[in-house]
């Protein structure tokens, strides 16, 4: 235990923890993180200039103008100086704070982790402060002048062992220097660009000069301790620029800064995504009073939000506390639910002030969006009259104005298409008879549609290519004539000509009189199919499920090719002479559908050209 005498006279001393080989269990736990030494050291350093800064405006006690704090390294004797204007320690202040408190702070952490299993078990490692300069440090020195009236300069040293000295120090000025003897192992820390480049890491936003060197690395401008009101767009894309230099301009953002009833503040970035690939690329900050702690907010934004980009600075988060405590601690709740009350918002109010520009933002932001409503209830009970799809009347729809315009059409069924490009003859075909469809997204949607069939009470989503609505049929028309001795109609006749001569088991063929005669004949697929083919998608499977490819292949009834057909099979040799035509159909009917292989596309391309031959020497006659 220590002697309490003068600072002068040399101390030597045990401190006061009863774990003899605490190191060895720290760096191990630390191992892969050791360059956090810096992060502490840089916030103690930062710490003590706002003691001195606070106390001279109280107190009037001399204070630099501009107080920083300079890392050197020397190459030679391998060690690293962190020193700092700060308020300094007397010798009292060091066997209190360094040799109590620090080391009672590594201690409460070996009690706290020796026995889990959890791996990396903290996020912050703060409150560990001092000692992690043991990680990376046979020795650490101490030379510090306190800004005490008549306080003498201390030297304290230690090996990381409980032994600890403590006698006259060299400093003339007011402040501390710490000086790490670098272990083998860290003989990168001395390379000045290893050091920099962590600096600017953890403590990038740290408003005062940090100079490696004689260089200041640091930025200083944390942007979100601003006003909000002083701030002009530019400097947002600035900032965003600054943390994000690769990226394009963000489409928006919401700065959060809370006083009361906790202390929070940030600006969350919504990013330009420009493929599916880049919505694993958001990227929150997370900062404690400016020093960078994690790139990983996870355990406080709700997941979906982790694909915005920014920062987040929560001085009073329990850091130091393993994950899943983080998860079920209230304060962190509700710190997650004022975010995401601020982000819908933020973007209900985009949607109802301007709607045009909401519009243009929605695809890039509808991923998330989707994701964070299908995830995270509270967010879609706050949020879910904002959901936007195209349709066909070339605007952008809810689904609540969508029913609006057609319920005397529809009433409650939402007719979309999953592939605008392929599926354009449906689209077409519902259209011309004044029905409305929205257009979806594969990847997301096809998940997305069943979770608001669930959500909206009634609401059914059809897809185009699924049924024959009613409306696309013609009622009116008096029931077919029906042959007494076959007891068929024309259009059993045209069924069992198409399926006896195009022979494909898994098809079902009908036949029926559409109100339109913009195509022969069109393929349907059943959702059960359709659903199917969207799990065997999502499993990635190379092999088929069953009844993924089953389809159904409708007949117009009305249209003039198909009534052509019908009376040119019945003429001698009639069966051959359609057989191309059949198989045309169906091909075409089919690429609206999918892309034929390789083979069927050959067929098809050489059966055209043939058919193409025939039609010119047609016309020629
Ligand atoms: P924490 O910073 O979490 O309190 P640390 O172990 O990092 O824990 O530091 C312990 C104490 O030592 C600090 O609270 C502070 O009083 C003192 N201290 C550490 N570094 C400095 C410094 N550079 N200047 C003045 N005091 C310091």
């Amino acid at each position: 235990m220590t002697k309490n005498t003068s600072s002068t006279q040399e101390i030597k001393g045990d401190i006061s923890i009863h774990t003899e080989n605490i190191l060895p269990i720290i760096k191990k736990w630390l191992y892969s993180e050791n360059e956090i030494f810096i992060r502490e050291l840089v916030s103690n350093a930062f710490d003590a200039i706002s003691k001195r800064q606070k106390i001279a405006s109280m107190e009037g006690i001399d204070c630099p103008e501009n107080p920083g704090i300079k890392l050197s390294i020397d190459e030679k004797e391998k060690t690293i100086t962190i020193s700092d204007d700060g308020i300094g320690m007397t010798s009292k202040d060091i066997q209190k704070y360094i040799n109590q408190i620090a080391f009672s702070g590594a201690e409460d952490f070996i009690k706290k982790y020796k026995d889990t299993d959890e791996k990396n078990p903290i996020i912050g490692h703060f409150g560990l402060g001092f000692y992690s300069a043991f990680i990376v440090s046979d020795k650490v020195d101490i030379q510090s002048l306190s800004y005490q009236k008549d306080a003498s300069p201390v030297h304290w040293s230690c090996d990381g062992s409980t032994q600890f000295s403590i006698k006259a120090g060299s400093r003339t000025t007011v402040g501390t220097d710490i000086i790490l003897y670098l272990n083998d192992e860290s003989d990168d820390y001395l390379k000045p660009a290893t050091i920099k480049s962590l600096v600017r890491k953890y403590a990038n936003f740290l408003p005062i000069e940090i100079k490696v060197g004689d260089d200041i690395v640091n930025d200083q401008n944390p942007l979100w301790v601003k006003e909000p009101s002083s701030l002009s767009d530019d400097d947002y894309k600035a900032f965003y620029k600054k943390l994000f230099p690769y990226s394009q301009d963000p489409l928006f953002w919401i700065h959060l800064n809370v006083d009361y009833p906790f202390n929070l503040k940030g600006i969350l970035y919504f990013p330009k995504v420009t493929s599916e690939m880049e919505l694993n690329k958001g990227q929150i900050q997370l900062f404690c009073q400016q020093v960078f702690v994690t790139d990983n907010a996870k355990d406080v934004v709700p997941e979906f939000l982790t694909l915005l980009k920014g920062n987040i600075d929560c001085p009073d988060i329990p850091l130091n506390v393993s994950r899943s405590y983080l998860q079920n601690d209230p304060y962190v709740k509700k710190i997650s639910t004022h975010i995401v009350k601020k982000v819908s918002d933020k973007l209900k109010q985009i949607f109802k002030k301007d709607r045009e520009s909401f519009e243009k933002y929605w695809e890039d932001i509808h991923y998330f969006i989707k994701y964070g409503l299908m995830t995270d209830d509270s967010f879609y009970s706050k949020t879910n009259e904002i959901i936007l799809f195209n349709s066909s009347e070339n605007k952008a729809t809810t689904i609540q104005e969508y029913l609006d315009r057609n319920k005397e059409k529809l009433e409650k069924k939402v007719l979309y298409c999953s592939d605008k490009d392929t599926q354009r003859s449906y689209v077409d075909l519902f259209k011309s008879q004044g029905l409305e469809v929205i257009f979806t997204h594969t990847l997301v949607d096809s998940q997305f549609l069943q979770f608001l069939e669930a959500k909206l009470d009634g609401v059914s989503f059809v897809p185009v290519d699924a049924e024959i609505s009613d409306h696309l049929i013609d009622q009116n028309d008096d029931a077919e004539v029906v042959d007494p001795d076959t007891k068929k109609s024309a259009s059993d006749d045209t069924v069992e000509l198409f399926k006896s001569i195009l022979q494909k088991e898994s098809l079902t063929i009908k036949s029926e009189k559409l109100k339109s005669d913009h195509i022969p004949a069109m393929i349907l697929q059943s959702q059960e199919a359709r659903r199917m083919k969207e799990m065997s998608a999502m499993l990635n499977q190379s092999g088929n499920l069953p009844g993924m490819d089953d389809y159904t292949l409708v007949i117009n009834q009305t249209h003039p090719v198909i009534e052509s057909i019908s009376k040119l099979a019945q003429s001698e040799n009639g069966h051959k002479t359609v057989e191309p035509l059949i198989q045309q159909i169906y091909d075409l009917a089919m690429l609206n559908q999918k892309p034929l292989s390789g083979d069927e596309m050959n067929e098809f391309i050489q059966r055209s050209n043939k058919l193409l031959v025939q039609l010119t020497q047609a016309l020629n006659k």
